[in-house]
């Protein structure tokens, strides 16, 4: 078995960014890509993420900005944010982290970011693009999961991909990605979710099994083909005393088991997850680029 280690292919990236930054905007004297996050309330997980995404944006000579709300601001305002960060020709692109409260309509906040700056690749006329193999922001996650494959060459074409889980921002997506006329792509998606019968026989027919169900653990060695290729998306953090956070971080496949059965798997954390950031630096780039034209 051999790991898909997205940390170290993110590093990789990450360094022909920064070279890209130099070359395209300080070198010219110009101003270099501009990341926005919105962060709405103060959830533990997405607080983490949008200094994860800081993080990254200076080790690749971004500059990055932090709009922070309460939780309890209304649509509306949220609203009047958006239209802000649209019009502001210094920022490049953003995202608006989520999930957000309750009480926000999520599609109606994605609707109003301009599809040139939704560097999320959530909003309709970006995922619409996608599926017709136009060209777009992807949406992070499953880009960053065929990045992955790329990087490792690994064949997609002809090949039995199941998907396990149907979300809009992974599932989904990279079930899409993967059965576009492209190379990744051109692969037989199975996409499966909560109501699927025989999971386990489908599951285990797969040559690629990309798994983002949110379900700690649940993918077991039965569920494998011999040397299939594993993408485990999920995280779940399971309190540790042995760590000094207090937790460590775990997927939805069964990694001990699971790894002496297959060729390549994803580690978690170490997988998926930086190539979700690196992935939202390149779309961050790409938007910057644009603005070069
Ligand atoms: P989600 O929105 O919770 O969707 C879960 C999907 O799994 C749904 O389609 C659901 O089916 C399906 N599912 C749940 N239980 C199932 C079961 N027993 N059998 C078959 N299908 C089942 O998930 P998500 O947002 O895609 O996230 C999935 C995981 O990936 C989470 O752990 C999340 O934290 C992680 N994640 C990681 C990254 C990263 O960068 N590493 C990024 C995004 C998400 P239904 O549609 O029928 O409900």
């Amino acid at each position: 078995m051999k790991l898909l280690d997205g940390k170290l292919i993110a590093d990789q990236i990450r360094t022909e960014i920064a070279l890209e930054v130099k070359e395209l905007f300080l070198d010219k004297g110009l101003d270099p890509p501009h990341l926005a996050a919105v962060l709405v309330g103060e959830d533990p997980a997405s607080m983490t993420y949008v200094a994860a995404k800081e993080k990254a944006c200076s080790e690749v000579g971004f500059v990055s900005s932090v709009y922070r709300y309460p939780s309890n601001i209304s649509g509306e305002k949220l609203l009047e944010v958006i239209d802000f960060l649209n019009a502001d020709h210094e920022i490049n692109g953003f995202i608006v982290q989520l999930p957000l409260p309750a009480h926000i309509d999520e599609h109606v906040i994605i609707e109003r970011i301009d599809p040139l700056k939704d560097v999320d690749g959530f909003h309709p006329v970006n995922i619409g693009k996608m599926v017709l193999n136009l060209p777009c922001f992807l949406p992070a996650t499953p880009y960053g999961i065929i990045t992955l494959l790329e990087r490792y060459k690994i064949e997609t074409a002809g090949k039995n991909v199941v998907v396990l889980g149907r979300s809009h921002i992974v599932g989904t997506p990279v079930s899409i990605l993967l059965s576009r006329k492209s190379d990744p792509g051109n692969a037989t998606v199975t996409l499966c979710h909560s109501l699927s019968q025989n999971l386990t026989d489908i599951a285990a027919r797969a040559d690629i099994l990309i798994v983002a169900m949110g379900k700690q653990g649940f993918v077991t060695a039965d569920m494998v083909k011999k040397d299939a290729v594993v993408v485990d998306v999920g995280v779940h953090r399971i309190p540790s005393t042995e760590t000094k956070s207090g937790f460590r971080l775990k997927g939805d496949v069964d990694f001990e088991r699971v790894s002496r059965k297959c060729s390549y798997i994803t580690p978690v954390p170490g997988g998926v997850g930086p190539m979700t950031i690196v992935s939202l630096l390149q779309n961050t780039l790409l938007a910057a680029k644009k603005n070069l034209i």
